[in-house]
């Protein structure tokens, strides 16, 4: 299994469409609430403008999934919580969104593998 998947294929896709019409603003700025919180308060910022509003809040916010990681499962973290459960746990999935919170752009940008069984 690959330890990284980037989706940047994909993005560009994404924005191709938007700029020929094929999705509208709508389609692709539906962040919910949540996730603009956590791009607000725990986002680490990206050194390039939003690609659909040109804002300058751009950041990428991480998810943690894994069946093992019990309460942290979904969470939202930042660099710290991911280096402690790296330590503790054996595998886990670390889901990286880019949001810009001016507008409700969002997209999944890379996915990693961590853990215990990942380290070195
Ligand atoms: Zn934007």
């Amino acid at each position: 299994m690959r330890r990284h998947v980037d989706f940047a294929l994909a993005r560009r896709a994404v924005l191709r469409d938007l700029r020929t019409g094929r999705l509208t603003r709508l389609d692709v700025c539906d962040a919910q609430p949540e996730l603009l919180r956590a791009a607000r308060n725990a986002g680490d910022h990206l050194d390039a403008d939003c690609p659909v509003c040109s804002g300058p809040d751009l950041v990428l916010v991480s998810y943690v999934y894994g069946d093992a990681l019990r309460k942290a499962n979904g969470r939202c973290i930042d660099d710290a919580e991911l280096a402690q459960l790296a330590r503790t746990h054996e595998e886990f999935w670390r889901y990286v969104v880019e949001v810009c919170p001016d507008c409700g752009w969002n997209h999944l940008h890379r996915r990693e593998l961590h853990g215990r069984r990942h380290a070195g």
